[in-house]
């Protein structure tokens, strides 16, 4: 925008106002809340950021923002058109697909320009000892009929696929209680929100002697730390491969920042502004 001359602050302020473009971020992760913080103070950018609720503890990404599920693909386009929102980032967990199609969905129902920003993979490295399985159920079977101490780092919702496997010891970790008891006869309940150093959860593999970790590729740093140790201590690991989703970008939050940029300048250059 160019000035020229003296600008009445009232109406540069509407003006500024009028110019902030009002964005959904779908959070959950790390990336969220970076990405959140980064655009908190961004004039251009109105933003909402969506939790679905699963931990006890909310962390403020620094806007404001909602907790609670929508309804369905109905409820978001419905929340979408009502409160008249311009863009959204899916910025979800890559293991969160339901809400995933969701937001492919509504905001092609809503006409909203949509990114599903999702981190890379975890890679394979030398050393590691690596089973990948499709699904939960499947992980529970591949760690085999004899007892095994097992490190389950998959978090709280999908607990239940191992209940068919009671004769192992599992310590799992979670970053609360969540409200279901986990029905399981021989367990150890951790609690912890990453990051997780190195030093730390290699000390913790060798003290409780784990056999087997069991874990999705999140692909986050702060969660890392044990997939080194495994390979480190030759522990195998499980890991649960991502479910499909086609029309994934994946990045860090730079990348949603240049695509918001663009989304900026072709919103308000179409309407001459
Ligand atoms: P999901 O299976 O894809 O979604 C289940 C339902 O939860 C959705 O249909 C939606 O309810 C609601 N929901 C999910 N994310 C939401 C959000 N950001 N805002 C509002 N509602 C949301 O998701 P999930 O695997 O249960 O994961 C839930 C949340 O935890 C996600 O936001 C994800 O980023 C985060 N998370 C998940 C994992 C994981 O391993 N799955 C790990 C770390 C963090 P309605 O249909 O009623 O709208």
């Amino acid at each position: 925008m160019e000035s020229h001359g003296t600008i009445d602050p009232f109406a540069a302020l509407i003006l500024l106002d009028s110019m902030a473009l009002k964005i959904l971020i779908l959070g959950g992760t790390t990336e969220a809340r970076l990405l959140a913080e980064q655009l908190a103070h961004d004039p251009h950018y109105d933003v909402l950021v969506s939790y679905a609720g699963r931990t006890i503890s909310v962390r403020s990404p620094g806007t404001p923002y909602r907790v609670g599920g929508f309804g369905g693909v109905d409820g978001l386009t419905a929340f979408l058109k009502t409160h008249r929102f311009q863009g959204v980032i899916d910025a979800t967990h890559p293991y969160a697909a339901r809400i995933s199609s969701n937001a492919a969905q509504a905001c092609f129902m809503a006409y909203v320009p949509l990114l599903r920003l999702e981190r890379p993979a975890w890679n394979r490295m030398e050393g590691d000892i690596w089973t990948e399985v499709d699904n939960m159920h499947h992980a529970a079977r591949a760690i085999g009929c004899s007892p095994r101490r097992v490190f389950l780092s998959i978090g709280r919702l999908e607990l239940s696929a191992f209940f068919v496997a009671p004769r192992h010891e599992y310590f799992i970790r979670t970053i609360d209680c969540g409200n279901a008891p986990v029905e399981l006869p021989r367990v150890h309940m951790l609690f912890g929100r990453g990051p997780f150093c190195f030093e730390e959860e290699k000390a913790f593999l060798e003290r409780e002697a784990i056999e087997i970790v069991v874990s999705k590729n999140s692909g986050s740093k702060a969660t890392y730390a044990k997939i080194e140790a495994a390979r480190v201590l030759r522990i195998p690991v499980i890991m649960i491969k991502r479910p499909a989703n086609e029309a994934v970008v994946y990045g860090d939050p730079e990348v949603a920042i240049d695509w918001l940029r663009k989304l900026h300048e072709t919103s308000f250059s179409d309407r001459g502004e």
